[in-house]
């Protein structure tokens, strides 16, 4: 049977990209063949971006509570489709169909919020500023602004955006990832039985060829990005120089703090394990240090129960509703964390759980399985303690008291989260206070903001101004036009 090669879809239609370079896509699970992706070129972009310029002057000018109106039709077609939008997730990804099944839910979240535009997008005003003269603020779109995706939430990431651009009366382009672009295929095909005019969204598949294109097109207003550190600061630097609007969201390096009077009970064990190893580490709000503060036998007590929830976690196939820990994306991406681990045992850190081992439910092939690795004697320096690792290995710290604990979180380069387990309401408000990541936990996980709130992070983990989601996404997708009047 033929591999099904996806397309591009613009202006309304589904084309072939002008190129000869495809890139296979393999579920990870399973080892098979899934479809072929085109590497578009700066033609593909260069289409994509007119079709939406074009677009832009009628859309702009249809008034925000119609266009709220299909992001409406969308959501009843996304819950119409949701358990097919997650398997196709959990299919290129690997990642379990109950994490899927999170990602379409928050997905369709966005879409919730961003059809508020009406509201949302309202401008302000004062009367006599002086006297007999009145000033307003409107909030206006402007124009076509882009979106370049990671390949770890192959659904939701362009919905933290796409949304909300639109709704303000923009237009817009995905960039897909490379490594899972058919979640996206799955949800331009429902945009498409929305019947928004042609142009308005469009999606290119492709890699680095197609990004540069759509940073160096004059037309595009604005670059949203969500990946890793250095092509994050790569965007952030090349829009700079010709003036775009960017949101960079980057890699992330989370700390999550056990104090010695932590509750440990089975709902933070839960929650402290999905941490860890949800979505088999590939995220940016994984945790990746434990930081425990407090004597050996407040570590010890916490150590057992984390050990041993972590081995008896289920590996396998995420379409097994069984399975707790699917595989990681691809091959090179396991061979790159085995490649971290035997790094740390040579750093002189204590391999307590070699997730090397695989123990796999089913019979699935080893290619991209690990199991849950748990590093003990971390010390902050060690390469294990510094650098994103994007897969199931925990590395733990230890530290006297919070003052320590806090300098150790903030000799790291990145700041996206971190989160403290205590009882202790002084403790939590300290931390809170002076932890500087963009996201902080008080006795949860490393947990996403929802999509009225901002997506926050700071240093190495975010170049921009304004956030992702939230109010924040609303300004950076509108300009504020100043209007002083005088009747005479
Ligand atoms: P990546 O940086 O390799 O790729 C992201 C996107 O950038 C892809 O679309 C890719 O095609 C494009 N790209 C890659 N190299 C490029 C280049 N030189 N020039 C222009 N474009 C380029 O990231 P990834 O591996 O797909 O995703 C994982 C990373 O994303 C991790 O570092 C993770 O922490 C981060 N992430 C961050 C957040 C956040 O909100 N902060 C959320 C999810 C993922």
């Amino acid at each position: 049977m033929a591999v099904k090669r996806l397309q591009n879809f613009i202006n309304g239609e589904w084309v072939d990209a002008s190129t000869d370079k495809f890139a296979e896509i393999i579920n990870p699970a399973r080892g098979t063949l899934l479809s072929e992706v085109p590497m578009s070129t700066k033609a593909d972009v260069d289409a994509a971006v007119k079709a939406a310029q074009d677009a832009y002057p009628d859309w702009r000018n249809t008034p925000p509570v119609a266009r709220a109106r299909y992001l409406h039709r969308l959501i009843e077609l996304l819950e119409d489709n949701f358990n097919e939008l997650s398997i196709v997730q959990t299919t290129e990804h690997g990642k379990t169909i109950d994490e899927s099944r999170g990602e379409t839910r928050r997905g369709i979240e966005m879409l919730e919020v961003a059809s508020g535009i009406p509201s949302l997008m309202q401008g302000y005003n004062l009367e006599d500023i002086a006297h007999g003269i009145d000033e307003y603020a409107i909030n206006q779109p402007l124009g076509v602004f882009c979106c370049i995706a990671p390949f770890n939430f192959p659904f939701m990431v362009p919905l933290w955006f796409l949304p909300f651009a639109i709704a303000c009366g923009n237009t817009f382009v995905v960039k897909s990832s490379p490594r899972t672009p058919m979640s996206q295929a799955a949800l331009f095909k429902l945009l498409e039985e929305v019947d928004l005019p042609p142009g308005v969204v469009n999606l290119v598949n492709g890699a680095n060829e197609a990004a540069e294109a759509l940073m160096d097109n004059p037309q595009v207003k604005g670059v949203t990005f969500v990946g890793s550190t250095p092509v994050g600061r790569h965007i952030y630097r090349k829009c700079g120089e010709t003036g775009k609007r960017v949101i960079a969201q980057a890699g992330a390096k989370n700390y999550v703090v056990i104090m010695p009077d932590a509750v440990l009970e089975e709902a933070t064990m839960v929650s402290l394990l999905a941490s860890f190893f949800g979505n088999a580490g590939q995220r940016c709000l994984s945790g990746s240090n434990l930081l425990v503060v407090g004597d050996d036998a407040a570590y010890k007590r916490f150590m057992d129960r984390f050990v041993e929830g972590a081995s008896k976690i289920s590996v396998g196939d995420g379409l097994d509703e069984s399975v707790q820990m699917g595989p990681v994306q691809n091959a090179e991406s396991k061979q790159r964390i085995i490649g971290v681990i035997e790094k740390g045992i040579v750093e002189g850190a204590k391999l307590t759980l070699d997730g090397r081992e695989l123990h796999l439910v089913g019979d699935v092939p080893e290619t991209c399985f690990l199991n849950p690795s748990i590093f003990e004697n971390v010390t902050p320096d060690m390469s294990l303690a510094r650098e994103e690792i994007f897969g199931p290995v925990a590395s733990v710290v230890r530290a006297k008291d919070l003052d320590e604990a806090i300098d150790i979180i903030h000799d790291n380069p990145y700041g996206n989260a971190s989160s403290i387990f205590t009882n202790n309401g002084k403790w939590s408000r300290q931390f809170q206070h002076d932890v500087n990541t963009g996201n902080i936990g008080i006795n949860i996980g490393i947990v996403a903001p929802m999509s009225f709130f901002p997506f926050g992070g700071r240093k190495d983990s975010f170049f921009g101004t304004l956030h992702g989601q939230g109010r924040d996404v609303i300004r950076f997708f509108t300009d504020p036009k100043i209007v002083i009047t005088r009747w005479f």
